[in-house]
């Protein structure tokens, strides 16, 4: 029926009457949620982007946003960049249900307290500045108020905030609709509970034929144990295709089609850019265009015409999108390529280029196999008896010890600037570590100082001993090397710990008897950085003396077959389960492989940590010694032997104290004769 009223011809005060009894009696005008933003959401003062929300400037946010009225879509799945407004998404979400479709809502984030800061920094704001949204949920003002931080109730429903850190906050309540927003920072499990994100989803199961959903956002970490690239993975994998102005050819956005100017020297090595003058080359061979910041404000809008196009349209239930940085209003292209720039140099700094800017995961590495051939191909000739010393990039020396039932294992790494690595001895001690004529040898060993071919010397720094195995005669055992030995960082007990905890110390703890002080270490960490450091490449600097980052040299003096059949004995594997989601665990690659090098390898990581060492300064000191000691070879000196190279800040050259110099071939505690490394390795 549709009644046209000429109003104008009836009484004024029975026109008013009829008016608004035909508003109270018509259908409410079902407006979709783009529709209604654009009418009501305005952002709040103290927002970056002012004004009112215009979903023509985020075209690609349209068709997330009409899911929600959408009753064929259960699941939605983004996974972004950051900076695209994804939390704003959210947010206009939520208010739409607020006040259109009022039910029981959750929203989680990755822990209690962010829930907190979210609702008061961000929900708030937002929502007190929609007029329609506000009306309903009125001011967190008294304690009475059915509004609080964390749960603000409204006729026909609630919001709820909650932590992925809280389990209780999780199984309360039944709701239709859950929210769950950057979920790759949620922990893996809620106490012993499960995944947090699994448990908030459950809680819609009783909404089953009431249009529940299920909405989860975030920017993507590691591949491997990503929620939101499970996610998208598991859904119809929709990307965002722009038309591009010139030929109409559709498109997706993509970072290596985007060019910018480069400023090179002679010898054709980039020494700067220019961020502003960049293009976009359209992907069409036949059109080629090179795409501006202007055309690309036009590609993302409604005019644009972008569309989603799934990989997967046979999947009709479980809409999940990706979308990078490159399509973001918030940013232009030019700040990508600046920001490319400040975090191209690491590893981790070029993880976050790949989550935060294009949206995508990172590969962990170390899930994939280093092969021992090619580990075996980096073995270099110091500490051989070709050349005796070790590089003069060795900065701190760390040792690590390995009990066994009847043998200590140690390892002496180097290690450098911006974390270079060298693998110097790798030796054992055969005795009984029950008695403590073992550790005795140990420690006689770690008073040796190492010259470097600068003819500088560098002594331990610490020791750490693994106190897992035989604990009270260990740490008695470390008692004794303390009185041979004083090292200035100390000879340390640890224990490995499992877990995401962090490599450094974690944990104090007294035995009843002797109060002794040792750390409890995160292997699984301290594994992954251990196995990042192997497949790390060597710089491509041809210098001798060039820095390589995070490369880990070795010796063919102490790293054979065997050598390197330990080092990579472990693998990491990654097991997901719906309830318990992503599951790390660094495993043995065959029953009963030895692993006592990689182990050493890993306490290596701690020790390091530990030593909290100012590379650049002791590089400096160290150089400033060489050149004193260069200095001294050439005046007419007839005292001038190795041996003085020691201390010579001292300045004890005219009273050479004599000092045992060890190179791999001349140190012989067991008076047996040649290299100590293979006397020992047996
Ligand atoms: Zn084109």
């Amino acid at each position: 029926m549709n009644l046209k009223i000429n109003f104008r011809n009836l009484h004024p005060t029975l026109a008013e009457i009829l008016k608004l009894t035909l508003n109270s009696v018509a259908p409410r005008e079902i407006l979709s949620v783009p529709e209604w933003a654009d009418r009501n959401v305005m952002f709040p003062d103290n927002s970056a982007k002012k004004g009112a929300w215009r979903t023509d400037d985020y075209e690609f946010w349209r068709e997330p946003m009409e899911n929600i009225n959408n009753p064929k879509v259960l699941y939605m799945s983004l996974m972004t960049c950051a900076q695209i407004g994804k939390t704003t998404l959210g947010i206009i979400d939520a208010s739409y249900l607020i006040k259109h479709m009022p039910s029981p809502l959750m929203y989680l984030l990755p822990t209690i307290h962010m829930a907190e800061s979210f609702s008061r920094d961000k929900f708030e704001p937002m929502t007190n500045n929609i007029d329609e949204v506000h009306e309903i949920l009125g001011d967190r003002v008294s304690r009475n108020s059915n509004n609080t931080i964390l749960q603000k109730t409204y006729p026909g429903g609630f919001i709820k905030f909650a932590g992925g850190n809280s389990p209780t906050d999780l199984a309360q309540h039944s709701v239709r609709v859950t929210i769950c927003d950057d979920i790759d920072r949620i922990p893996a499990s809620a106490g012993d509970e499960g995944d947090p994100v699994f448990l908030a989803e459950q809680r819609t199961e009783s909404y089953t034929f009431f249009n529940r959903k299920m909405i989860r956002m975030s920017t993507p970490t590691v591949e491997q144990t990503s929620r939101i690239y499970r996610f998208y993975m598991q859904g119809d994998q929709r990307e965002f295709y722009v038309a591009c102005p010139h030929c109409g050819h559709y498109q997706t956005l993509k970072w290596d089609r985007l060019h910018w100017e480069e400023i090179k020297n002679l010898a054709g090595e980039v020494i700067d850019f220019n961020a502003e003058n960049n293009y976009y080359e359209c992907e069409n061979k036949e059109c080629g265009s090179h795409l501006k910041e202007a055309d690309k404000r036009w590609m993302i809008s409604a005019k644009g015409k972008g569309k989603w196009i799934p990989k997967r349209p046979e999947i009709k239930d479980h809409r999940s999108y990706k979308i990078n940085r490159l399509y973001s209003p918030l940013s232009s292209w030019a700040s990508v390529i600046r920001e490319y720039y400040t975090l191209k140099d690491d590893t981790a700094s070029q993880r976050i280029f790949q989550n935060t800017v294009l949206g995508e995961p990172w590969k962990d590495g170390s899930t994939v196999e280093v092969e021992i051939a090619d580990l075996m191909k980096r073995n270099e000739d110091y500490l051989t008896e070709k050349r005796k010393t070790i590089p003069n990039g060795v900065l701190l020396i760390t040792a690590q010890v390995d009990v066994q039932a009847d043998r200590l294992e140690m390892k002496l790494s180097g290690w450098g600037r911006k974390k270079e690595l060298w693998t110097l001895f790798y030796t054992k001690f055969t005795g009984d570590p029950e008695q403590l004529e073992v550790y005795e040898e140990a420690a006689e060993f770690l008073k040796a100082g190492h010259m470097r071919d600068d003819k500088v010397t560098i002594h331990p720094a610490i020791c750490l001993v693994d106190i897992g195995y035989k604990q009270n005669a260990v740490l008695a055992g470390i008692e004794r090397m303390k009185k041979i030995v004083h090292l200035p960082k100390g000879i340390i007990g640890i224990k490995g710990g499992h877990g995401d905890r962090a490599i450094i110390p974690n944990k104090i703890s007294f035995t009843t008897k002797k109060r002794y002080v040792y750390y409890t270490i995160g292997v699984d960490r301290a594994k992954d950085a251990a196995m990042d450091r192997l497949k790390t490449p060597k710089s491509e600097d041809p210098a001798p003396d060039a820095v390589n980052p995070n490369y880990h040299h070795f010796t063919s003096s102490c790293c054979d077959i065997n050598y390197f059949e330990q080092l990579t004995a472990e693998r990491k594997e990654i097991k997901w389960s719906a309830a318990y989601g992503p599951q790390a665990k660094w495993v043995k690659k065959k029953e009963g492989i030895r692993n006592e090098v990689w182990d050493l390898e890993v306490y290596g990581v701690a020790a390091e940590i530990l030593c909290y060492a100012d590379y650049d300064r002791l590089y400096e000191k160290y150089l400033a010694e060489a050149k004193e000691l260069e200095g001294l070879k050439k005046a007419p000196a007839t005292f001038m032997h190795e041996d003085v190279a020691e201390e010579p800040e001292k300045k004890q050259v005219n009273k050479p104290k004599p000092r045992r110099i060890y190179g791999a071939q001349t140190y012989n505690p067991l008076k047996i004769g040649g290299n100590f490394v293979e006397s020992w390795r047996k």
